[in-house]
C-alpha cells in the first residue's frame, strides 16, 4: 500500500495523471476519476507485502460507512415523502391519510428505524473491535478477558459487515423508488430532490463491493462454518428449538425472535443439505460437504440467504432493544410483521428451486 503526494518534489506538475473524469448518473458532487500512476513517487505504508491485508481492513470499515450512507439516503427520501404526503390533498384528505399510502409510510418508517438499529448495534461491535485490535497491535498485551471480548466482537463485526452494507444500500434504492411514487408526477421532476436522491442511491449499491459480493461474503461464512464442523453447526441449530425449555422466563419479543430464528435455521439447513448433498451416512463428516459443483448450486441462493440473515439479525437487535426499553416493543412487533411474510416467501423460493 502506498501513499502518493500530489506534487513530486523532483519534477514539475502533478505526481500522477487524472486520465478521465467519469460522467455518472448521480453523485455529481463527488468526482470519480481514472488516475494513472507513471513515474510517480510514492511512500510505502506499513510493511511490504501487507498492503492487501490493510486494504481489506480499510474496506471492512468502509462497508459499514457506506451502510450509514444508505441509511442517510433512506432518511432523506422518507422526510421528503412524508412532508409532501401531509400537504398534498386528494379525494378530500391529505394523501398521507389514504389507507394504501399510510401503509407505505408506516412500513417505510419501520424499516428505516430497524436498519438504523442494526447499524448502530454493528458499529458498537466494530468500535470495540477497533479499540482492542489497536491495543493488541501496539502492546501485544490483552488480558484474558479482553482476548475473549476481542474474539466475540471480531466475530460479530465480520458476520454483520456484509449485512449492513447489503441491507441499507438495497433499501436505499428500493425505498427511494417508493418515495418518488408518493410524490406522484413531482417525484419525477427535478423541482423536488427525490429524483436526485434516487439516482445517487446507485453509487452505494456498487462501490466497496456490490450487493452480490456482500451476499457471497455472508454465504461464505455460513458454508465455512457448516463445512468445517457439520456436527457443531447442526447442534447450534437444534439447540435453538423453542420447545427445549430455553425460552422459559424470556420476554415475548425474545420468544418471538427465537421462533423466527429457529424456523430460519431449520429451512437453511434443509437448503444446505439439499444443495450440498452430503451422503446421509456421512452427514457429519466435513469431507462429505466439500464438492465444488454443489457449492456452486448453493450460490444461486446467496442473495436470498443474505436477505434472510439481514431480517433475522435485525429482529435479534430489536428483541434486545425491546428487553431494554418497553417503548421499543412496538417497533419489534411492527418489524416482525413486516419481515415474516418476506422470510416465508424466501423459504418457498428455496423449496421450489432446489
Ligand atoms: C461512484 C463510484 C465510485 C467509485 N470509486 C472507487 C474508488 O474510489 N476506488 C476504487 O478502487 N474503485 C471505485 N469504484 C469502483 C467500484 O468499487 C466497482 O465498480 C465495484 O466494486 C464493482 O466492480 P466492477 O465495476 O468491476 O464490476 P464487476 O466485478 O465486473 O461486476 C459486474 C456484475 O457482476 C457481479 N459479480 C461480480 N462477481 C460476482 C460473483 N463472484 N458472483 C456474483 N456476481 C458477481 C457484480 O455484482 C455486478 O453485478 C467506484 C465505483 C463507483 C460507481
Amino acid at each position: 500500500m502506498f501513499f502518493v503526494e500530489q506534487k513530486n518534489p523532483n519534477s514539475e506538475g502533478l505526481n500522477y495523471t487524472v486520465t478521465k473524469n467519469e460522467e455518472k448518473m448521480g453523485m455529481h458532487g463527488s468526482f470519480t476519476c481514472v488516475i494513472t500512476y507513471e513515474n510517480t513517487l510514492a511512500h510505502l505504508i506499513g510493511k511490504e507485502g501487507e498492503g492487501f491485508k490493510y486494504m481489506l481492513h480499510l474496506m471492512n470499515e468502509a462497508r459499514i460507512a457506506v451502510g450509514m450512507q444508505g441509511l442517510g439516503g433512506i432518511e432523506s427520501a422518507l422526510d421528503h415523502a412524508v412532508s409532501y404526503a401531509k400537504e398534498r390533498v386528494q379525494f378530500g384528505k391529505p394523501i398521507a391519510e389514504l389507507p394504501l399510502l399510510k401503509r407505505y409510510l408506516s412500513d417505510y418508517e419501520t424499516e428505516r428505524d430497524a436498519i438504523r438499529a442494526l447499524l448502530f448495534d454493528t458499529i458498537s461491535y466494530y468500535d470495540q473491535f477497533q479499540f482492542l485490535d489497536l491495543k493488541k497491535k501496539k502492546t501485544n498485551d490483552l488480558t484474558a478477558e479482553e482476548e475473549k471480548q476481542f474474539k466475540f466482537v471480531s466475530m460479530w463485526t465480520r458476520k454483520r459487515t456484509p449485512l449492513v452494507k447489503y441491507y441499507a444500500c438495497e433499501k436505499y434504492t428500493e425505498l427511494s423508488t417508493k418515495a418518488i411514487q408518493i410524490l406522484g408526477g413531482y417525484g419525477f421532476m427535478q423541482e423536488y430532490p427525490l429524483e436526485r436522491i434516487h439516482r445517487d442511491s446507485f453509487g452505494p449499491l456498487l462501490y466497496e463491493g456490490t450487493s452480490q459480493i456482500q451476499a457471497l461474503m455472508a454465504l461464505k461464512d455460513l458454508v465455512k462454518q457448516a463445512v468445517k464442523d457439520p456436527r457443531r453447526f447442526m447442534a447450534s441449530i437444534f439447540t435453538k428449538h423453542a420447545g427445549l425449555g430455553l425460552i422459559a422466563g424470556k420476554s415475548s419479543s425474545q420468544v418471538e425472535f427465537q421462533k423466527v430464528q429457529y424456523r430460519f435455521k431449520k429451512k437453511m439447513v434443509k437448503l444446505i443439505i439439499i444443495t450440498l448433498k452430503p451422503e446421509g451416512s456421512r452427514l457429519l463428516n466435513p469431507k462429505a460437504w466439500q464438492s465444488e459443483e454443489n457449492i456452486s448450486q448453493l450460490m444461486i441462493h446467496a442473495e436470498t440467504l443474505c436477505q434472510a440473515l439481514c431480517y433475522t439479525e435485525t429482529l435479534r437487535v430489536l428483541a434486545k432493544h425491546a428487553d431494554l426499553d418497553s417503548n421499543r416493543v412496538d417497533l419489534f412487533n411492527r418489524y416482525s410483521l413486516l419481515v415474516r411474510p418476506r422470510l416465508e416467501a424466501i423459504y418457498s423460493d428455496w423449496e421450489l428451486r432446489s
